[in-house]
């Protein structure tokens, strides 16, 4: 085999634009891209969004048109699992036993949720989201009058939450945490999600967990919360987080930590095997620190430099500022920056909470770590300017929204 070819593992977002940036290159010989969900490569967001209200089609989610894969030469192997990588000869071993040759190997394997770790949690209603297929049985589950238990207060906990109200479900969402988004947002801003969902009916259960989920013939009838609260339900979606799929990477002998450790040309500790998106734990040097970050934007533009990367170009690093995007009824916000929960010293609001119409901006020693414009348009270029420039702002001049953000960028 003397040109085996690149192979990417994981026919997700990462997977797909890594195969397309290959070919932008010039890349031109083999690519062998190896997913085990049936259907092409598709974006995730619509599905606890417009795809789960049932105001996209199907077709809409797909990163490509099902001819693009033929017509650039990309081997799409579907419904197929990777199982190993013997790095030793070069192969990634396949769930039918066939073994593939590659040159350079992309891992973009994405990360899978996390099951609820009490008893009863194994009941047929007890449901996750991830794949396209999650997101039709829950839209099946959101019915007018039925009762659902949404598990977990994070981003899609509250998305699956307002898309259950848009279809008259009755919610409830259970949280340990005191506010929803704590860990991401602190205790100023974290309330203005709170607000949103009580004004549209949702039952928030804060501070509480989840004791065990009550099953009569395989289906959860009732759930059980650690202050001794029973609520009775339909149905369970559990939305606590997910974990990065490094199970052929530790088996392969790479450096794991909570994802794949790549270095900013997302390469592993193995030159010839990178790594991108959800399952990428990559050297960040404006931040200089390893991160990962299990967002759209990420997935969508690391492969770029990963293709750089595979293909040998010696200044590929990936440097983004993180960004990410949320739609619940009629809010809309994007988010640009990364901070650890207690990595800032100020929260700078200018606008209004109550109108939730702001941008808020979470600061350590005067300088933008990152800025999240809700219902607030065509200022997140801007955001991420004062992310990415370092310097040190007024915070009477962030607060006024008089005072252009692009101006703010070098003023001491
Ligand atoms: C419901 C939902 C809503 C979201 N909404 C937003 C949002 O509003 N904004 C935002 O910024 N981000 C959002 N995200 C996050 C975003 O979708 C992810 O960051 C993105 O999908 C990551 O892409 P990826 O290609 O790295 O991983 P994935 O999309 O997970 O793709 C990885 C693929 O690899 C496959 N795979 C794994 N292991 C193997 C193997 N061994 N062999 C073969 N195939 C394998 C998986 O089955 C999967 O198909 C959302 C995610 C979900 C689930």
């Amino acid at each position: 085999m003397a040109h085996p070819g690149f192979v990417i593992i994981g026919a997700g977002l990462a997977g797909a634009k890594a195969a397309e940036a290959l070919r932008h290159e010039g890349f031109d010989r083999g690519i062998t891209l190896i997913g085990d969900e049936p259907d092409r490569p598709y974006e995730r967001p619509p599905l606890s969004k417009e795809y789960l209200q049932g105001k996209a089609d199907r077709e809409t989610i797909f990163v490509h048109r099902p001819e693009w894969y033929a017509e650039h030469g990309v081997d799409l192997r579907s419904n197929l699992a990777a199982t190993g990588i013997d790095r030793e000869r070069r192969e990634v071993v396949l769930g039918s036993g066939e073994r593939v040759g590659y040159e350079k190997l992309l891992l973009a394997t994405g990360s899978a949720p996390r099951r609820l770790p009490v008893p009863g949690a194994d009941a047929a209603n007890v449901l996750r989201l991830r794949s396209v297929h999650d997101s039709d049985r829950i839209r099946d589950a959101l019915r007018s009058g039925a009762r659902v238990v949404v598990i977990g207060a994070g981003w899609i906990g509250l998305e699956v939450a307002a898309a259950a109200r848009a279809a008259d479900t009755a919610v409830t969402v259970v949280e340990t945490a005191e506010l929803p988004l704590l860990r991401v947002l602190g205790t100023r801003i974290a309330p203005v999600f709170a607000e949103l969902h009580r004004e549209h009916e949702v039952d928030l259960r804060l501070g509480t967990g989840v004791e065990r989920i009550v099953q009569q013939d395989g289906r959860a009838t009732e759930v059980h919360l650690t202050d001794g609260a029973r609520i009775g339900c339909d149905a369970v979606i559990v939305g606590i987080g997910a974990a990065p799929r490094t199970e052929l990477a530790t088996a392969a002998g790479l450096e794991v930590s909570d994802g794949v450790v790549v270095d900013s040309a997302l390469r592993t500790s193995d030159p010839d095997v990178h790594a991108a998106g959800d399952v990428a734990r990559a050297f960040h040097p404006l931040l200089g620190a390893h991160i990962r970050v299990e967002h759209w934007a990420n997935a969508l533009d690391q492969p770029a430099t990963a293709a750089r990367g595979m293909l040998g170009d010696p200044l590929a690093s990936y440097d983004r500022v993180p960004y990410f995007f949320t739609d619940q009824y009629d809010l809309g916000m994007e988010y640009a920056g990364h901070i650890e929960p207690d990595g800032y010293d100020e929260v700078v609001v200018r606008g209004d909470l109550g109108t939730r119409e702001f941008i808020a901006f979470w600061l350590s020693q005067g300088r933008v770590l990152a800025g999240m414009n809700v219902n607030v348009w065509d200022v997140n270029e801007a955001v991420q300017q004062l992310v990415r420039s370092g310097d040190q702002v007024d915070p009477a001049a962030l607060a006024d929204p008089a005072v252009p953000l692009t101006g703010l960028v070098g003023t001491p």
